[in-house]
C-alpha cells in the first residue's frame, strides 16, 4: 500500500512531467513554422546547384511531416486528457522532431559538398541555425533535443570530415564543437526550466499547505470555542445555582433566630406589617401577646449563661408547638422576650392563648433557684388588641403588649394582662 505521501510525490511528479510536455507543444506551433519557412527558402535557394530529384521529394517530404506534427499539436490542445497520457504524447513529439532532425541530416548527405563552397557553407549555417533555435524550445526535453540536434548536426559533421578539403574538414570540426556547445548549454538550460516548473508547484503546495492549514486552524478554534463556551456556562450554571442557594440561606437565615429557630425580630416585623394591613382591609383584629421570662438575670448569674441559652431554647420551642393556632406566628423579640402575633384574635382568644403559654412553659418544671416567685422557670405576659384602620400604625400595638407586659410584672409576675374574668374564660374555652 502506498502512503498518502506517496500518492501525492506521485502525483505532483505526473503533473510536473506532463506540464513540460505541455510547454513543449506550446513553442512547437512556432518552431514548425520556422523550420518550414527555412525550409522552403533554403530549397528555393538551393534550386539548381543540388539535383531536383533530391530537392523536390524532399521538400514534399519535409512539408508532409510538417503538416503531422502540426496535426499533432492541434490534437494535443483538443485532447482533454493530454496531462493523464503525457508519455504518449512526449513519444510522438520525439519522433517528430528526430524525423525532422533525421530529415535536415539525411539532406545534408545526400547533397554535400556541393560545387558552390558557398552553398556548402549556407548549408552548414541552415542546419546549425535550425538546431540553434530549437535550443530554447526543445531544451525541457532532453531527448528531444539531442535526437534533434545529432540526427542533423552528426550527418552534416560526419560528410564535412569525411571530404578531402582541409577547409570542409574545418567546418566538420566546428560542427562539432557547435554540437557539443549546443548540448552542454541544452543541459543548463534544462535545469534552469525544470527548475521553473518545479517552482510553479511547489507554489501550489504551499498554497493547498495554506489552505489545508486554514481550514485545520478553523476548525480547531471553532472546538476551543464550543468547549470554552461549555466551560464558561458550566461555571456560570454553577455560579449561579451557587448564589440562589446563598440567597435562599441567607434570606432563611435572616428571618431566623440563630439561638431558638424561631422566627427572630426581622420576621416578626414583616409578618406583623402585613398582618397589620390584612386586618386594615378585612376590618378583622388583630391581638400581640408580649412575654418575658422572670427573674432570667438572677437564673443566668445563678446556673451560668450557657443553660441560660438552653431555658430560652426550650421554652421557645414549647411555645411554638403550643401556641399557634393557622396564621399565629411566634418569634423571639429580643433576649429572654418572646412575641406571638394572632391576626384575626379578640382580647379574649389573646388572653386564652396567652394563659395557655403561660402554663405550657410553667409544666417545662425548669428549675429556678433564684426566682422570688416559684421554684421553677416561669413568664410574665402581656395581651393587646386592636381593629386597626388606616390611621393606626402597628408599633402602637406593640406598645400596648409591652405595657401590658409591664403591668403583669408589676403585679405580681407569672401572669398574664390583662386578667379576663373567670366566666369569660369559661365561656370562651367552651367554644
Ligand atoms: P424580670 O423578671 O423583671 O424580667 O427580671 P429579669 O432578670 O428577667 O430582667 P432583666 O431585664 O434585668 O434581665 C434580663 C436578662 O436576660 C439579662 C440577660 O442576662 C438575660 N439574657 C438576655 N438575652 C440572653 C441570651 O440570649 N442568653 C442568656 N443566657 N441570657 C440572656
Ligand atoms: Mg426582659
Ligand atoms: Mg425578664
Amino acid at each position: 500500500m502506498e502512503t498518502t505521501a506517496q500518492v501525492d510525490i506521485k502525483k505532483k511528479d505526473r503533473l510536473i512531467k506532463s506540464k513540460e510536455v505541455e510547454i513543449l507543444y506550446d513553442q512547437a506551433r512556432v518552431s514548425y513554422l520556422a523550420a518550414q519557412s527555412a525550409a522552403l527558402l533554403y530549397i528555393f535557394f538551393l534550386w539548381g546547384q543540388a539535383s531536383t530529384s533530391i530537392l523536390l521529394p524532399w521538400i514534399i517530404v519535409f512539408s508532409l511531416l510538417n503538416i503531422v506534427r502540426y496535426g499533432f499539436v492541434y490534437a494535443y490542445f483538443k485532447a482533454e486528457d493530454h496531462s493523464k497520457n503525457y508519455k504518449i504524447w512526449l513519444y510522438w513529439f520525439w519522433a517528430g522532431t528526430t524525423l525532422s532532425g533525421a530529415m535536415w541530416g539525411g539532406l545534408a548527405l545526400l547533397i554535400l559538398p556541393l560545387q558552390d563552397p558557398n552553398y556548402t557553407a549556407a548549408t552548414i549555417l541552415v542546419i546549425s541555425g535550425l538546431v540553434g533555435g530549437t535550443l530554447g524550445t526543445y531544451a525541457i526535453s532532453r531527448l528531444s533535443y539531442l535526437s534533434y540536434s545529432s540526427t542533423s548536426l552528426l550527418p552534416l559533421m560526419y560528410i564535412l570530415l569525411i571530404q578531402d578539403e582541409t577547409a570542409l574538414k574545418l567546418f566538420g570540426l566546428i560542427v562539432l564543437v557547435y554540437y557539443i556547445f549546443m548540448a552542454v548549454s541544452m543541459f543548463r538550460l534544462n535545469i534552469m526550466m525544470k527548475k521553473g516548473v518545479n517552482l510553479q508547484f511547489e507554489n501550489i503546495d504551499l498554497l493547498h499547505q495554506l489552505e489545508h492549514d486554514k481550514e485545520t486552524i478553523a476548525a480547531i478554534n471553532q472546538e476551543l470555542d464550543i468547549e470554552k463556551r461549555k466551560d464558561t456556562e458550566k461555571e456560570l450554571l454553577q455560579a449561579k445555582n451557587k448564589a440562589e442557594g446563598l440567597a435562599d440561606v441567607l434570606s432563611m437565615l435572616s428571618v431566623k433566630d440563630a439561638l431558638t429557630g424561631i422566627t427572630n425580630r426581622r420576621g416578626f416585623d414583616e409578618y406583623l406589617a402585613n398582618a397589620w394591613n390584612r386586618a386594615i382591609r378585612n376590618r378583622s383584629s388583630i391581638s400581640l401577646i408580649m412575654c418575658d421570662v422572670d427573674f432570667f438575670k438572677s437564673y443566668n448569674d445563678y446556673y451560668g449563661h450557657v443553660p441560660g441559652d438552653d431555658v430560652l431554647k426550650r421554652i421557645a420551642t414549647a411555645i411554638d408547638n403550643r401556641a399557634r393556632r393557622g396564621n399565629d406566628l411566634v418569634a423571639r423579640y429580643g433576649g429572654e422576650e418572646f412575641a406571638i402575633i394572632l391576626p384575626d384574635a379578640k382580647i379574649d382568644q389573646g388572653y386564652i392563648i396567652a394563659e395557655q403559654i403561660r402554663l405550657t412553659v410553667k409544666e417545662l418544671v425548669i428549675p429556678h433557684e433564684k426566682s422570688d416567685i416559684d421554684e421553677h422557670v416561669t413568664i410574665s405576659l402581656g395581651v393587646a388588641s386592636v381593629i386597626p384602620n388606616m390611621d393606626m400604625h402597628s408599633p402602637s400595638l406593640i406598645e400596648q403588649a409591652d405595657q401590658a407586659l409591664y403591668s403583669a410584672k408589676e403585679s405580681g409576675r407569672n401572669r398574664v394582662f390583662p386578667e379576663l374574668k373567670q366566666d369569660k374564660v369559661t365561656v370562651l374555652k367552651d367554644q
